[in-house]
């Protein structure tokens, strides 16, 4: 049966004292998209997150703080109360040893997801953003490290990332459902990987160019002058650094062009993990002895992202080149790694 389509009516802009809700503002992406808008001068901003306050990257000044699990329905129903916009990016997640080894933990996301989709809509929220995954595609078309860059449509067949990526496209149909049957406005992004300052950079969540940054600086302050490569450093993959992808939110989340309808949001500047630590190596100005271990987790062979629909629509993608990033990453890791060794209190995980 073909969905009837519905009129978007134009709602209101967003006022500066709007209420917005931001889950998982305790980690990487949502806690610098909670500063984002604090910066854009946004004063009701409900930042959420599992995690004790303690343990939060970023404190938003300004914001109210709740430490609280959205993946229970009383607390989405808390969180939501008298928000204007919801950006849902609570997940339980983390890089390629995280989402092979606790497939169960990623799949319970699920609860978080829908939980908040209808605590939100009950609100009278009038935007909803949920943040998806390149782990939705269909795995089949990553098999070679010189893949073609994935289009939207290419989640279907589907074929996803056991556990973690299943989550997301499950996810992704709720939020398409309450638009077409309910008239929330909902926004769907689909990350790819995400890097920058403020995130994971060690404890078994970090992704590879956190990890990377860290294996170096943990080789150059020991003297052991090697380092250890998850496969054998041919896979590929695109990286988007974090000013591009809180930016490419709030633009996604405010077109009614891109309702209920998943967009990817990612760089489409590819390259090896081999690559990747080149890079890293040239900031740091060192030369590791590389190691491989052809046993770690290490996905799919190739992953990158086709970004002709985003461009068509919105007329921009993200465009930070990754050893500008990098450079940024490298830097704040570098201080953390510091301020631990010295005794001091670090975010982790
Ligand atoms: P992150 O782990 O740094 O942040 C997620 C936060 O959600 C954590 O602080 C965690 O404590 C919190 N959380 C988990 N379960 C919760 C619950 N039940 N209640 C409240 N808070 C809970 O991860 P991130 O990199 O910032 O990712 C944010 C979102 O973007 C996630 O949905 C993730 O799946 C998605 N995503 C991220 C990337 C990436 O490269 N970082 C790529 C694709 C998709």
């Amino acid at each position: 049966m073909q969905d009837k389509k519905r009129i978007v009516e134009r709602d209101a802009p967003l006022k500066k004292d709007d209420w917005i809700v931001i889950t998982g503002a305790g980690g990487f992406i949502a806690g610098n998209l909670a500063l984002y808008f604090q910066k854009k001068g946004f004063t009701r901003i409900r930042a959420v997150d599992k995690k004790p306050l303690c343990e939060w990257y970023l404190h938003v000044p300004g914001a109210q703080n709740l430490s609280l699990d959205v993946s229970c329905e009383d607390n989405c129903r808390r969180v939501c109360e008298g928000a204007v916009e919801v950006y849902n990016l609570a997940a339980d997640m983390g890089g390629m040893g995280f989402i092979e080894r606790y497939r169960v933990e990623c799949l319970r996301s699920v609860l978080i997801n829908t939980h908040m989709a209808e605590a939100a809509w009950q609100a009278g929220a009038r935007r909803y953003f949920f943040s998806s995954s390149a782990c939705a595609y269909n795995t089949l078309l990553q098999q070679d490290p010189m893949v073609r860059a994935l289009k939207e449509s290419d989640a279907y067949p589907a074929m996803a990332e056991r556990g973690y990526g299943w989550e997301k496209l499950f996810s992704e149909m709720v939020c398409q459902e309450y638009w077409h049957e309910r008239g929330m406005k909902t926004a769907i992004a689909r990350f790819h990987n995400v890097y920058g300052p403020h995130g994971t950079w060690d404890g078994g969540r970090e992704k590879a160019p956190a990890a990377l940054c860290r294996k170096v600086i943990e080789a150059m302050d020991t003297g052991r002058k090697e380092i250890t490569l998850w496969g054998n450093g041919g896979q590929t993959r695109s990286f988007m650094y974090i000013d591009d992808c809180v930016e490419g939110i709030d633009k996604i989340m405010h077109s009614d062009e891109l309702i209920a309808t998943p967009v990817n949001l990612g760089s489409s500047e590819l390259v090896s993990i081999n690559g990747l630590l080149d890079k890293i190596e040239k900031i740091a100005g060192v030369k590791l002895d590389r190691k491989y271990d052809l046993n770690a987790p290490q996905g799919v062979a190739g992953r990158n992202s086709d970004n002709t629909f985003i461009r068509k629509v919105l007329q921009w993608e993200p465009n930070t080149r990754l050893a500008k990033g990098l450079a940024k990453t490298y830097a704040w890791i570098q201080e953390q790694y510091a301020r631990r060794k010295a005794g001091k209190r670090v975010g982790i995980g």
